[in-house]
């Protein structure tokens, strides 16, 4: 068997592995089965590209969209690897099929819903296969974010060849996904291997929304080189951007509604800068190379823990040190929960899992980095040193009394009020409204002064993060399912209020 080492540099022209890749290669080299869980860009084609080049026989890879496919196969070919793509998009297949038999291919690609196909298990036996790699396995997994029913099928085909090892792969996979792509795909739980997903280098900030405007104009100030800020719609890119062109700094905006030209000016003036800010929703970042991005906000909730990790993986590729700094609203949560509710059922328990795992992490009093990691399987030191928490503890309040008072003021005053009113009611602050309805006449009136009153807001925020109360379509409170359990005392309810920091002189600092 040719030394790994050697392969690597002359194929790859790579000096070392990286990583966990060794590890991998190793496992498959042996002839186990393997799930490696690795973040973009750490290298998981070379697990099975080595072994493909290194093994008598093909690896054949299972890769869920065809022009995924191509990309790789061009990547493989430029380094003089034999490989070829089986999809419908391809007019060689006949010969393709042919160099197969012949072991003339070092990879061979194929779609899901080829691979389960009958005909293509005789052809397998026809030829030499050396290796079965599954890229994006978490499609396997209805817990995943994206369930193919063809991967599905897989299962059948690998089990009719149980002497070729697998090899599965995938970027993001919490543990209820992992172990289903482990039970889906057959792999033993010791052949999984997680690893790479810490960026030491950035700075993980979040906190609530109080003027998106104002806080963004902050991070601005202090993070002087190239940014991304993301925001959720399309419109919203636009105006912020106007904003912040207003300050002076190099601004743009990207989203998938401007003209293809306009996109791809922006995208250029961005990379080519050492100063610009690109306003942008999700749309942007795909493949985007830029090493120098100091610093990626969100200026409302991330989609999931997966999309957060990946947005603010955009920050500091060079490895210097780079700032990611999210500001959410309790309405985010809302309108998440809402979007559940149009949420296939096969779906639906993937969701909601990743919906109250993103609350724990703008909710955590302690490391957010510990807690990213974990959410990927590592097992990280439980402070990192370099994220909000970490670097000034916040203080856990007991706000379950408070919290009490707030409902009852709700229920009170008939659930249809928003939340500044019931603050005001709360605080016994009198108006016309409050005198029409016969409010101040209710037990809940005035009922909270001094110290508290300053944690009514983060409590509102609190009760709805926790589906305690909900936003009715004209912006009034309601009880949801977990209010009950909060009115009774059954339910404790602390809050985390952040150190105070000193604030700084404003008046010259709006975009
Ligand atoms: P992934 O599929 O995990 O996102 P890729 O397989 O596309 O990542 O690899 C990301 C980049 O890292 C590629 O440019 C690849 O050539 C490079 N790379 C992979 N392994 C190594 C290594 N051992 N040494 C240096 N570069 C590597
Ligand atoms: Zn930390």
């Amino acid at each position: 068997m040719p030394d790994l080492l050697d392969l690597l540099h002359s194929t790859f022209g790579f000096n070392d592995f990286r990583g966990v890749q060794r590890q991998v290669v190793d496992r498959v080299m042996a002839g186990d089965r393997t799930l490696a869980v690795m973040p973009t860009g750490a290298g998981k084609s070379l697990c099975y590209q080595l072994p493909a080049v290194a093994l008598e026989g093909t690896c054949v890879v299972i890769s869920p969209l065809i022009a995924l496919m191509h990309d790789q196969l061009r990547a493989a070919t430029a380094v003089g690897i034999r490989a070829a793509t089986l999809t419908s998009a391809d007019d060689n297949r006949v010969e393709t099929i042919e160099r197969f038999k012949a072991g003339d291919l070092d990879l061979l690609y194929v779609a899901p819903e080829r691979a389960s196909a009958g005909h293509f298990r005789e052809l397998l036996s026809r030829a030499k296969v050396a290796l079965f790699a599954i890229d994006e396995a978490h499609c396997v997994s209805e817990w995943g974010h994206d369930f193919r029913p063809d991967y599905r099928l897989l299962r059948p085909l690998l089990d009719s060849f149980p002497d070729v090892p697998r090899l599965a792969l995938t970027a993001t996979a919490d543990a209820h996904t992992r172990d289903d792509i482990l039970v889906q795909l057959g792999i033993p739980t010791d052949g999984l291997i997680v690893a790479g997903f810490d960026r030491p280098n950035i700075r993980y900030a979040i906190s609530p929304r109080q003027n998106t405007t104002q806080q963004i104009a902050d991070l601005l100030r202090e993070q002087p080189g190239p940014g991304i800020v993301y925001v959720q719609s399309r419109a919203g890119t636009e105006k912020l951007a106007a904003q912040i062109a207003a300050t002076g700094r190099p601004v743009r905006a990207y989203h998938a509604g401007l003209e293809p030209q306009i996109r791809a000016a922006n995208q250029a003036a961005f990379v080519a800068s050492e100063e610009m800010v690109m306003v942008a929703t999700v749309a942007f970042g795909m493949g985007i190379d830029k090493p120098d991005v100091r610093f990626v906000a969100h200026a409302g909730l991330p989609k999931s823990i997966e999309a957060y990790y990946q947005e603010t993986g955009r920050a500091g590729r060079d490895g210097e040190p780079a700032v990611a700094h999210m500001f959410w609203g309790a309405d985010d949560f809302a309108k998440a929960r809402q979007r559940l509710g149009e949420v296939d059922e096969i779906r639906l328990p993937g969701e909601r899992a990743r919906l109250t795992a993103l609350g724990g992490l703008v909710e955590t009093p302690s490391c957010r980095r510990a807690l990213l990691l974990r959410y990927f399987g590592e097992h990280p030191p439980e402070a990192c040193g370099n994220c909000d928490n970490c670097l000034s503890p916040p203080q856990g309040v007991d706000a379950t009394e408070l919290a009490r008072k707030y409902l009852s003021a709700v229920f009170r005053t008939g659930q249809m009020f928003g939340a500044g009113y019931v603050e005001s009611v709360l605080t016994g602050q009198s108006t016309e409204r409050s005198l029409m309805n016969g409010h101040e006449a209710l037990s809940v009136w005035g009922i909270v002064d001094g110290e508290d009153s300053a944690l009514l807001k983060p409590v509102g925020r609190a009760l709805q993060l926790r589906d305690a109360l909900r936003t009715n379509p004209h912006g009034g409170l309601e009880f949801g399912p977990a209010a009950r359990a909060i009115l009774k005392g059954e339910e404790p309810v602390s809050l985390i209020v952040p150190p105070k920091r000193e604030r700084r002189n404003r008046r010259d600092s709006a975009p």
